[in-house]
């Protein structure tokens, strides 16, 4: 059958590649994913079950349950500060995937150029072509990974119409603090740039609250909020995510989701509103679960002598291959050490020479799997 030229110039994810390469091999320890090992707290799973028992099987609203756009206002406000009316400014998602596709799809005419910070999550250049819009690489610090309105305005992004990112970062697990956020919100406000933000990693940092770009002045009415339950409350596989805009941006994101999905999982809405309200705990938890991990991968990474930034959030890291070659190193190290990882490359020209490793896994495979990789630089 004839596929469209819009899907046949887009080229398939290189993540799948290693995934499939992986599943073909025995005594595999993966570092390659980009999902909590976690389950969801019991409390949210219960929630579903429960909506279950009662046969709410039906769908939603459009722009979800009103409850839970409550809940999500309550959440906002709590934590940012950031008001948001649950009529108008609130859009519940087939997770935050959906928010950005139909996001970019509302707001980016055909030719639109959007500013992409590099290197990237796989998902958003595919996005921005399939909304007809052309991306543009910004390159990030060499050293942290971090957006500055300098390289912006070397990237040309000045002349950009908007500004898509995700810190904490996937993946190279960088953040965005208040102070490294405020010029890239001044340069926006300066050249009128939409921002799409993309915070679905916000309550995983370790050592610094997660700041919003939406916070700063004349900011929340040019940006674009995304967030979800996937990666906080483990509940990737239950598709929810929600999007914060200006009641514009809002009604136009719900004139596409409205035709293409009509409302989002409702069993995964009612396990949403038990995890914002009652499941803090659980997070906490996890999150104290990941920062140990991260600071024995990161310590570990010292011993061998590879150089690795310390990343502050999301679960990755983002060490320098040994030798610079990425590709060839993830499969050397699958194939002969069956330690799983993805090439940087795969998230651009910009991610070239190292590798993400995920630490979404137990200690004692991450523990196995740092002895592997010692084995294989040594
Ligand atoms: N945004 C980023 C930066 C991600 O890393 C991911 C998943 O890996 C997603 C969005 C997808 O989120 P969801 O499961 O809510 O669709």
């Amino acid at each position: 059958m004839k596929v469209s030229d819009r899907v046949q110039e887009v080229p398939p994810s290189g993540i799948r590649r290693f995934f499939e390469l992986a599943e073909e091999m025995d005594d595999v320890i993966s570092l390659g994913v980009g999902e909590p090992d976690f389950s969801a707290p019991w409390a949210a799973r219960e929630a579903a079950i429960d909506s279950l028992e009662r046969g709410r099987t039906s769908y939603t609203a459009n722009r979800g349950r009103r409850d839970l756009r409550e809940s999500i206002a309550d959440h906002v406000a709590e934590r940012y500060d950031l008001t948001y009316d649950p009529d108008d400014e609130i859009i519940v998602t087939t997770g935050v995937s959906e928010g950005v596709d139909v996001a970019l799809r509302a707001l980016v005419d055909p030719g639109d150029v959007v500013a992409v910070p590099q290197p990237s999550y796989v998902s958003y250049e595919p996005g921005i072509r399939f909304a007809g819009g052309e991306p543009l690489p910004v390159p990030t610090s060499d050293d942290e990974f971090k957006l500055t309105a300098d390289a912006l305005e070397r990237a040309g992004a000045a002349d950009a119409d908007a500004l898509l990112y995700c810190y904490p970062n996937n993946p190279t697990g960088a953040i965005m603090t208040e102070d490294d956020l405020r010029p890239v919100a001044a340069f926006a406000r300066e050249h009128d740039l939409t921002v799409f933000s993309d915070e679905i990693y916000s309550e995983l940092t370790y050592g610094h609250e997660h700041t919003s770009i939406a916070t700063f002045e004349g900011m929340r009415e040019r940006t674009v909020v995304f967030n979800g339950f996937s990666k906080a409350y483990a509940m990737t596989g239950l598709r929810l995510g929600y999007a914060l805009a200006p009641a514009d941006a809002v009604a136009g994101m719900n004139r596409i989701h409205q035709y293409a999905m009509l409302s989002a999982p409702t069993t995964a809405q009612y396990a949403a509103i038990e995890a914002l309200e009652n499941c803090d705990d659980e997070v906490a938890e996890m999150v104290s679960q990941y920062d140990r991990r991260r600071r024995f991968v990161l310590s570990r990474f010292e011993e061998m002598g590879i150089d690795c930034f310390e990343a502050e959030g999301a679960f990755y890291v983002f060490p320098e291959v040994p030798g610079g070659d990425d590709e060839a190193f993830a499969e050397e190290l699958l194939q002969e050490h069956g330690v799983a990882a993805v090439p940087g490359s795969v998230f651009g020209e910009d991610g070239e020479g190292h590798l993400r490793v995920s630490y979404a896994t137990g200690l004692d495979d991450l523990r196995e799997a740092m002895a592997r990789i010692e084995t294989f630089v040594s």
